[in-house]
């Protein structure tokens, strides 16, 4: 029988909030699987953590987020940045998020506070930079 952690309503992390705040949602759960009320989160994730780790920004936080990388953007490519990165470099960048405990799966998003994007788009672009310094700005040698 399938075990609830092997599922991708657990995989996908798309549900940590209410898995980890929300007691009724996680009883049901419990009992859908039997598991104890209270079970622990396989991956660690505590009502503590999920707060930092998979929410995302406040709705301002990121518009102002957004504004200051299209501000960076703006004058990188004034300065002759590249526009776009090439598919492997776009690959690499996407790969450290996948990696990174700030990603979330759902709409591969970044909950950083200082970030919130969606990363397919992020990663495309030549002057984007992780916010934490994972991966940087894209300048053609
Ligand atoms: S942009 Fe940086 S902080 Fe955000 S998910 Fe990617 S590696 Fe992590």
């Amino acid at each position: 029988m399938e075990r609830f952690v092997e599922t991708e309503h657990c995989k996908s992390r798309a549900h940590c909030r209410s898995c980890r705040l929300d007691s009724k949602w996680r009883a049901g759960i419990a009992d859908h699987w039997g598991l104890e009320p209270d079970f622990d989160c396989p991956y660690g994730i505590t009502a503590e953590s999920v707060k930092e780790v998979l929410s995302l920004p406040p709705l301002t936080k990121m518009a102002g987020n957004l504004a200051r990388e299209a501000f960076h953007a703006a004058r990188a490519l004034a300065g002759g940045s590249e526009l776009c990165v090439p598919d492997s470099v776009m690959d690499e960048r996407l790969d450290l998020c996948r990696a990174c405990d700030y990603f979330r799966e759902e709409g591969n998003r970044c909950t950083h506070t200082k970030c919130g994007c969606f990363l397919k788009i992020k990663t495309h672009y030549a002057p984007m930079r992780c916010p934490i310094g994972k991966w940087v700005e894209y300048r053609k040698e």
